[in-house]
């Protein structure tokens, strides 16, 4: 490891670890009276903003050595962590969504590292619908060509290297996966459920794929806010279809097998999600039921974070295995959020 990256990986624990435990200038954090009693409507103090993004990165994390059928495991009890373990598409495409977030505000985040601003104005800074479209194309495609090896679908691929990328009617669950910042950084649900919908149809624009990302954005958002587990679980199956009160970790492990869909990946996750009853026990669960594990495990785990936060020796496991170049990126996004 070079000193720069030294550098950058002890900048980043501090300002995780800070964030993990709260420590803010002049932000409270959701407390345990704010879940119980917090208005989700516009009440930013109210909402948590901590590790923001780890979450999703930590799930790919933990979930990628057990990807794919023959690396299935069925259980629960493996390490969190071991050799393999390593950052996949859906930690790019979650960092790449993340700047294209920041880039959407009116005065503009995110983009190349040294042409960043780093102060967030609250008076001036909105986002706009269309920058973020544009910046979502403009980012996912530069960090996925600067990561060609992690793992994409074929069709995301030739997206990547098309001369006129068009969004292909994908209801795949790339869009649920790289969708976690969306739920960070907008004050209302409304807004959540807007831009996630734009995260998702510049490639996923079948149906299934927008309501995949809308979803999962929508349960960070209300886990956020405070919102119970139950409470999260009842607006995203009333809202969204998901029959995931009919379902149970211990029903769908035995018949399950890689599947690439929203519709075949989200509900599975939010079940996971439903189950565990620590970020540790979702990461846990969400693997145990096999399939796209590193998906599967990411978006739980993205849902996870948003209620539980993430025990810091799992954020410092994380870290350790993330490139400089998405580190940087993350960093500048919890700031960004944490200044909001
Ligand atoms: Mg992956």
């Amino acid at each position: 490891m070079t000193e720069r990256e030294k550098r950058i990986r002890e900048v980043f624990r501090n300002a995780a670890s800070n964030m993990l435990w709260g420590d803010f200038d002049d932000e409270p954090l959701a407390t345990e009276n704010a879940k119980e009693n917090s208005p989700v409507e516009n009440n930013r103090s109210n909402l948590k903003k901590d590790t923001c993004l780890l979450g999703a990165i930590a799930g790919d994390t933990i979930g990628s050595p057990y990807e794919f059928d023959s690396n299935n495991y069925k259980g629960t009890d493996f390490p969190l962590f071991n050799k393999v373990s390593e950052y996949t598409d859906d930690s790019v495409m979650t960092v790449a969504v993340a700047n294209a977030v920041m880039m959407g505000f009116a005065e503009g985040f995110g983009g190349e590292p040294d042409a960043a601003k780093d102060k967030f104005d609250a008076a001036k800074d909105k986002p706009d619908e269309q920058k973020t479209e544009e910046a979502m194309v403009f980012s996912m495609r530069s960090l996925g060509r600067r990561f060609p090896y992690a793992g994409y679908g074929g069709r995301f691929c030739r997206w990547l290297e098309s001369d006129n990328p068009q969004p292909y009617n994908s209801w795949g669950n790339g869009s649920a996966m790289r969708v976690s910042a969306v739920g960070w950084a907008y004050d209302t649900l409304e807004e959540v459920e807007k831009y996630a919908e734009i995260s998702a149809r510049v490639t996923h624009n079948h149906p299934e794929g927008i309501k995949g990302a809308k979803a999962v954005a929508a349960a960070i958002f209300l886990g956020r806010a405070g919102k119970s587990k139950q409470e999260i679980l009842d607006y995203v199956e009333r809202t969204y279809g998901y029959a995931i009160s009919q379902m149970t970790c211990d029903k769908i492990r035995p018949g399950y097998h890689m599947n690439e869909s929203c519709q075949g990946t989200v509900p599975q996750a939010f079940c996971a999600f439903r189950e565990g009853n620590s970020f540790e026990e979702v990461a846990r669960l969400a693997v145990s039921l096999g399939g796209d594990s590193d998906t599967l495990c990411c978006i739980a785990c993205a849902m996870a974070e948003a209620v539980y936060g993430i025990p810091e020796d799992i954020q410092q496991e994380t870290i350790n295995r993330l490139p400089e170049e998405l580190l940087v990126i993350l960093n500048r996004f919890q700031k960004f959020v944490a200044e909001k």
